[in-house]
This record gives structure tokens, sequence and C-alpha cells, in this order.
């Protein structure tokens, strides 16, 4: 589902106030009554009640819904996306909003910006794209708030990579920085880089290999495995070498001093190296990096780990933070973790690398280059002239209200 810019325009004090009891109310119940809706958004009379619920739903930020016993509505991904963009608009973290630039099985990505212009993404998850019929249905997560559960499983996703891209940031990894975090979605610094995916030609493989596997190793060594490596969410930074910045070059001299930096992105699936299937990860994540660098940049390692025997040597002897033991303190707890778990585990949530895995075969088969075409919106880099069709939003402003 897209973000619909279209329904990103004006309410009343009222819609808005109707719009959010509807968030309300789904916290305990599938459909919300509409006495409920009425009750809990503190407006006084039914008329108005009544044409705000018709205006929300016919802007498809709510959804009626005819139960076997009794009327009501839902909140639709549209009002759940009005509700978290209105939050950033007010602590200031997005003025306007760009272009899409991604649309992954499980997220939107969007190009905003702040006041002063400066664009930042916003990612917004969205874990009930996939039916939740498909939910095996005694779960514990789903057993009071069936199909609210997307609205929960999307929040508790964004919760989840929001933290970890703080804990790494804090500790001098290299991803976004983290801006902001509002129900489903989060806001990240823009990352001006193409995914590894696009990448023709690197002049040193083996030295991108190795750095990537550092990587991979010094997430270990902090107790974490991303779980999700591949060249989609490793985003590589050009940057001239540091000693050659304001100096007048020549192109081939550029390409001489140029520094490729991985940005490492896509948190949602990360887990600790205590898991109990933490190995399989680890050596998943090496695999995937291997498989790809053989594949496209013909380059196959002398050696073969790193092992997860290995990282845990190196997690023994020189210890980072335990980031996954920092991470549950600072609100995403296990809990909710084992929730997301096992949600994704049931629908059977695929992580990019999984992704590629499956394109893998077609790529075998037609090696000659159009590769880059797959991975559909999630390959492009995203948009420069967000300027042209910034939807401001001011035009969201919500009158006399005080959501945060
Ligand atoms: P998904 O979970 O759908 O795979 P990702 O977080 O991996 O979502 O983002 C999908 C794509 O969007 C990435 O492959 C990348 O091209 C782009 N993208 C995501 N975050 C950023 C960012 N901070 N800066 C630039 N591009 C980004
Ligand atoms: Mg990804």
């Amino acid at each position: 589902m897209k973000l619909d810019a279209k329904a990103i325009r004006y309410l009343t004090s009222e819609d808005f106030r109707v719009l959010a009891a509807c968030e309300a109310g789904s916290r305990n119940h599938e459909v919300v009554p509409t006495p409920l809706i009425s009750q809990l958004s503190g407006l006084r009379g039914g008329s108005g009640v009544n044409r705000a619920i018709s205006n929300l739903a016919k802007i498809n930020l709510i959804a009626k819904v005819k139960n076997a016993k009794y009327d009501g509505y839902r909140l639709a991904y549209g009002g759940l996306d009005y509700l978290a963009l209105n939050a950033h608009q007010k602590s200031k973290v997005i003025y306007s909003v760009g272009n899409q630039i991604g649309v992954g099985k499980e997220s939107d990505i969007i190009v905003v910006a702040d006041a002063s212009g400066a664009q930042r993404i916003m990612k917004i998850h969205r874990l009930g794209r996939i039916s939740f019929r498909t939910v095996k249905t005694n779960r514990d997560y789903l057993r009071h708030r069936s199909s609210a559960s997307w609205m929960y499983m999307s929040r508790l996703a964004a919760m989840k990579e929001f933290a970890f891209m703080k804990a790494l940031h804090e500790n001098g990894f290299s991803v976004p920085d983290p801006i902001a975090q509002n129900r489903h979605t989060i806001v990240m610094s823009l990352i001006d880089a193409f995914p590894l995916r696009q990448i023709a030609k690197v002049a040193d493989p083996a030295g991108l290999y190795s750095e990537l596997m550092n990587i991979i190793l010094d997430l270990a060594r902090y107790g974490l495995i991303h779980g999700d490596f591949n060249e989609f969410n490793i985003l590589i930074k050009e940057e001239l070498a540091p000693e050659m910045k304001g100096k007048e070059l020549t192109e081939e001299e550029e390409d001489e001093h140029i520094r490729l930096v991985p940005v490492l992105i896509d948190f949602p699936q990360m887990l600790s190296v205590d898991h109990a299937n933490a190995e399989m990860y680890f050596d998943r994540d090496v695999e995937c990096i291997k498989r790809y660098f053989k594949r496209k940049f013909h380059f196959v390692s002398d050696s073969k780990g790193p092992t997860f025997a290995e990282a845990r040597k190196l997690l023994l002897k020189n210890p980072g933070k335990r980031l996954d033991v920092e991470v549950e303190a600072t609100g995403f707890s296990r809990k909710m973790a084992r929730e997301l778990e096992a949600y994704m585990a049931d629908v059977g949530v695929k992580g990019d690398g999984e992704a590629s895995k499956d394109s893998d075969d077609e790529d075998d088969e037609g090696e000659s280059g159009s590769e880059d075409e797959e991975g559909g919106a999630l390959d492009t880099k995203y948009s420069e002239d967000v300027d042209d069709s910034t939807k401001r939003l001011e035009d969201l402003r919500v009158s006399g209200s005080s959501e945060q």
C-alpha cells in the first residue's frame, strides 16, 4: 500500500478527534462500535461525530465493517499513517513529504524533509500487508487483537528497528542517524548512496569484502547478528579520501582516491548472539555476502570463515558492550521481540536476503546483466527531485489538536 498523499489533507479538529478515537478503540476492539467512537472522541452530540466518521471513511482513513453483532469502524492503514505523520509534524521532525522511493513487502520508504529542507527518510512498516488469515490463530499475540495486529506488529517492527539503529549509531556503527519513531514509522537520515546491489564494479572487491565481514564480526562482538545482511541492505557511499578533499582532481584521480563506505540499514530482524538459532543466522549472513561477491564480482575469499565460533571467541576476548541486552532495557522488551519473531515466522516474512536467493536462480540462467531491474523499487536511489513533488505538511495541520 502506498502512502496516500491525497489523504494527507486538512482535517477538522472533529475529524481528527474521531480518528484518534478509532485508534484508541481498536486497542481492545477488532471493530470499534460507533457509540464507543463517539464516547472516546469526547465530542458531544451525534451529528458532528457522524459527519466526521463519514468524512474519514470517504478518504479511507477508517473503514466501515459490518460485524455479525454490530456495525462499526476500524482504523485503516491510511488513518494510522495520518496519525503518525501528524505526530512527526508536530514534533518538527517532518515538514514535507516527497517521493516514495521504495515499496518493500513489509515497508514503504519515503523521502521527507524538515522545515529547513533537509531530506530525510521515513520508513513505514506494513507488516499486516500479508493476510492475518494465514496466521495460526492460537498465538498469544493474536488472541485478543486479531485484526488490529497489523497495527501492533508494524509498530513493534518500527520500535525494534529504531532501538537497534540508535544503539548501533551510538556505538559508532555506520548506519543512518535515527531521528524519530512514531507508531509504525521511523525517520532517519537519508544516505546519499546506492545499495550494493546497484554497484556494477568495485575497484577492490577483496577490500570491500573484508570490510563487510568485519562489520559482521563487529556486530557479533556487540552481541548482535543482523539477520538480513545482504546486497539490498548495505548502502555503498562513495567518499573522497580526507587528504584529497578540496583539491582539484581529474576524474581519474578522483576514481583512484574514492573510498567505498558501507552503511548498514534494515534492522527489524536483528537478533542476539544468544538466540537459539544464532549460528544459523550468522552463517547465513556470511554466506549471503560470499555468494554475492562470487556471482557479481567473481571474488572468492581464500579463507572459509568467519565462523560463528570465531565470532564468539572474539566476543569473549574483546567484548564490546552487549547491545542485545541494552536494547532490551530501552523498551523493546524480550516479550515484544518474541511476539514479533513469532509473527514473522508465522506469516513467512522473508528478508531481502531470501528474496535475492530466490532471484539468484533466474540470474544464473540469463547471466546477462538485467540484474538491476530486480528487487523493484527497493533498488532505487532516493530521487533528487523531491522539491517538485513535495507536499507541504502545512496542509496536514490539524486545527486545535494536541496530539503528540
Ligand atoms: P525493507 O525492510 O523493505 O527491505 P529497507 O530498510 O531495507 O526496507 O529499505 C528499502 C530500500 O530503501 C533500501 O534498499 C534502500 O535502497 C532504500 N533506503 C532505506 N533507507 C534508506 C536511507 N536511510 N537512505 C537512503 N536510502 C534508503
Ligand atoms: Mg531491506
